[in-house]
């Protein structure tokens, strides 16, 4: 049997669904497609080990899909500062007192009440598979993947496991880096690997929750700390974080053969030391990091969004902002095909999200290349610039709060300078 829909997705992850809920409100018949069934929310659990920053433009997005009090009902972390800082020892380092290279911006200085919130992928998700659900205009297909994609000049049809087909108009691939939408498509990509790999790790520390996340840059990598919410009355005095700590693989190989005594002891001695006192290991996941892009956002009747388009280093948490950034853009640029009258896989729209989308999540890949590449080394230069470079940016706080508005999604546009700077910066063809 074929079911009819204006779209489908495939994948119900944040992006995903997301997308679901925002083109369900615009009156869109969508099916929503995913492999996985989401666990029910439990107070009492011990936090998704996959957790994301969420800028403040994130969350205007989730307000705007009537998500976001769904997701501080059940839990949100919000941080107020956000510090970085040069860990590499070297002689050069004596150059200039530590406390001179650390940035540290604080929400009150940005005119904010927080500069964002830590929370875990899974309640994002569930939040956001409650609004879809609500919307009569959204049908959901859980616990079941794809199986195939045949496109047509009329339309397309997806294949589920279950033998049942779903044709729709267009086919939104929101399944992730590994899209099985995209490859199905014919949509190649190009690929780097680093040679970082993160491995986060949840863990309960002693004392209150904190409202600082932070992150200290070693040659081998960074090592971040992304507080949680309280540990509860079970575990009195504590409350749950979040670590990430990348590094080489063969160092990674090594930490994960250790048991939680002696991991713990690795990163007590590893960690900066504003570290707050760990109690308890609850979980541990490594993940390799790429940098990954479609060579194409869309190919007929197909079009991607989120880390089915592109992933970049989590180093600065963007992943899934840039995702919510695409998901924005696609619905708006959908929501004018069905007021024109349009196909909705009229290239002529998909076209219109590749020129935006595409330029904007390059940048941000690039940027990230940079800190990349600056911070992994502790060649004396490069050390030197990057120290000079933390000191300048403590000592301009006001152009400094400007790029940091923008950055932690407080101001939709970039200041005037940086626009003009971002535009001339050279993008190598194979981004
Ligand atoms: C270590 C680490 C830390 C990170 N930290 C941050 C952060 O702080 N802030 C941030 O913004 N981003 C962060 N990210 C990135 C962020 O996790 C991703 O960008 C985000 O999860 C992408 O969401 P998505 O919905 O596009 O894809 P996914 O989250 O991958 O969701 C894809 C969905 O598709 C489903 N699916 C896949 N294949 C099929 C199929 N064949 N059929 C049906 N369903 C399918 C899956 O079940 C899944 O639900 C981090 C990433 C890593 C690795």
């Amino acid at each position: 049997m074929t079911q009819a829909f204006d779209i489908i997705i495939v994948g119900a992850g944040m992006v995903g669904a997301a997308l679901a809920t925002g083109l369900g409100q615009q009156g869109v018949k969508v099916a929503l497609i995913d492999r996985a069934t989401p666990a029910d929310f439990d107070e009492h659990a011990s936090p998704d080990i996959r957790v994301s920053a969420l800028s403040a433009g994130s969350e205007r997005y989730l307000q705007s899909l009537g998500a976001w009090p769904g997701i501080l009902a059940m839990r949100a972390t919000p941080y107020r500062r956000l510090a970085v800082w040069d860990e590499t020892p070297h002689p050069l380092s004596k150059l200039l007192p530590g406390t001179l290279t650390q940035v540290e911006f604080n929400a009150a200085n940005l005119g904010a009440s927080h500069l964002g919130h830590i929370v875990e992928n899974s309640i994002t998700q569930r939040a956001l598979w409650q609004t879809a659900e609500r919307e009569p205009d959204v049908s959901l297909f859980t616990g079941q993947a794809i199986t195939a994609l045949h496109q047509t000049a009329e339309s397309a049809t997806v294949s589920l496991e279950d033998g049942n087909q779903l044709s729709a108009q267009l086919v939104i691939g929101a399944d992730g880096a590994l899209s099985q939408v995209r490859d199905m498509s014919g949509i190649g990509v190009t690929r780097d690997q680093y040679q970082q790999q993160a491995m986060v790790i949840s863990v309960r520390y002693q004392g209150e929750v904190e409202d600082i996340t932070w992150q200290g840059f070693f040659p081998s990598g960074p090592r971040a700390f992304l507080p949680l919410h309280s540990a509860g009355s079970n575990n009195p005095g504590e409350s749950w974080g979040s670590l990430v700590w990348y590094d080489s693989p063969d160092r990674l190989a090594e930490l994960k053969a250790m048991d939680d005594q002696q991991l713990m002891a690795a990163i007590t001695k590893a960690f900066p030391k504003r570290l707050p006192t760990l109690t308890h290991i609850d979980a541990s996941a490594s993940f390799p990091i790429a940098r990954q892009h479609a060579k194409h956002y869309f190919s007929h009747r197909v079009v991607l969004a989120g880390d089915a388009a592109h992933t970049i280093n989590p180093l600065a948490g963007q992943g899934v902002n840039l995702g919510f950034q695409d998901a924005q853009c696609l619905q708006g640029l959908l929501k004018e095909a069905r007021r024109n009258g349009d196909d909705l896989a009229s290239s002529h729209w998909l076209k219109l999200y590749e020129q935006q989308r595409r330029p904007a999540n390059r940048r941000m890949m690039l940027a990230m290349d940079l800190f990349y590449h600056l911070f992994s080394n502790a060649i004396p230069p490069v050390h030197l610039a990057r120290n000079i470079g933390l000191g300048a940016a403590r000592a301009l706080p006001f152009a400094r709060n400007r790029v940091a508005r923008y950055a932690m999604g407080l101001d939709d546009q970039p200041p005037a300078l940086i626009r003009e700077l971002a535009n001339r910066l050279p993008i190598p063809n194979w981004l």
